[in-house]
């Protein structure tokens, strides 16, 4: 459904994207996980045609970015990362005018936005105004509005940003629902715990590289299934085990104090990128 390859962009003398190679199958749910800087943004903003490649090839569902602009725009949905929805108008309109601007006609419009509301349960905000939403029900709708054209694809750029624990699992499970449908999904995350639980495979992404790719459950077994985390004069160390037994039985006569907890994907990345992803 997506094929990069050897993408590369530079700002200035800034190079974002390094060359980049990969494909995501139909039906997949892909996370781009990295630090700030990473170069997660300015890749879906090449795949949604809002920034210019510098050079490589994109091709969506079987069509070149470059060649077929217009044909590419229809297959993607898009949530960006900062809300820009229109604050002054309704729930019911900000979707309308979506519509509209990918020129679907006015019944087609008005089922769509029913089976949406009901689908990211807004029902009962239709008539509110965007600037009444808290942030949590802002982000639902961006994800409605982006799936108002019933895109093929749809790309989510840090779709819980600033939300509290308990929001941003009510998102995840709407994004777990989207994909159960059969939509493609591209994600960026730096959030660890985003990418593992949602993500059938991650790409860790770092200074505009791919430096590996893998499903989470793969990345966490190459560490081992514990790690405890030592605190001694010389700060903090971590050691990985393959069992809590194992790990447990390391702690003998140890002195320092320590804490036990479960692998996850952030000692994945510090392990391969010799840094954290934030
Ligand atoms: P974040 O998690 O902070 O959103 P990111 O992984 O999405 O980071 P990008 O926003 O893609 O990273 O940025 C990649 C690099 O390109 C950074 O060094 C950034 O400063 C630079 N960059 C991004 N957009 C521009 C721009 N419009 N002009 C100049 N430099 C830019």
């Amino acid at each position: 459904m997506i094929r990069i390859e050897a993408l590369q962009k530079t700002y200035g003398a800034t190079q974002a994207l390094a060359g980049i190679d990969l494909s995501v199958e139909a039906g997949e749910l892909f996370a781009f996980l990295g630090p700030n800087g990473a170069g997660k943004t300015t890749t879906i903003r090449i795949l949604t045609g809002l920034t210019r490649k510098g050079s490589g090839r994109v091709v969506l569902a079987g069509h070149d970015i470059e060649t077929e602009p217009l044909v590419v725009k229809r297959l993607c949905g898009l949530v960006p990362q900062h809300i820009n929805l229109d604050s002054e108008l309704t729930v019911t309109e900000n979707l309308d005018i979506h519509g509209r601007l990918f020129g679907m006609d006015a019944t087609r419009r008005r089922t769509r936005i029913f089976e949406l509301l009901s689908y990211v349960e807004m029902e009962d905000r239709k008539n509110s105004l965007v600037k009444q939403l808290s942030g949590g029900l802002k982000r639902r709708l961006m994800i409605a509005r982006a799936l108002m054209h019933e895109p093929r694809i749809l790309f989510l750029d840090e779709p819980t940003v600033g939300l509290d624990a308990a929001i941003r699992r009510r998102i995840w499970a709407l994004i777990k629902r989207v994909q159960q449908d059969g939509t493609t999904i591209f994600l960026t995350t730096h959030y660890i715990e985003e990418a593992e639980f949602l993500s059938g495979r991650v790409a860790f992404l770092d200074q505009g590289r791919i430096v590996a790719v893998d499903t989470p459950r793969a990345f966490i077994e190459q560490q081992g299934q514990w790690a405890m985390d030592l605190i001694n004069g010389e700060g903090m160390q971590t050691r990985y085990f393959a069992t809590r037994d194992k790990a447990t039985a390391s702690t003998a006569g140890q002195e320092a104090g320590y804490t036990l907890r479960r692998v996850n994907l952030e000692d994945a990345f510090l392990a391969l990128t010799g840094k954290k992803v934030r």
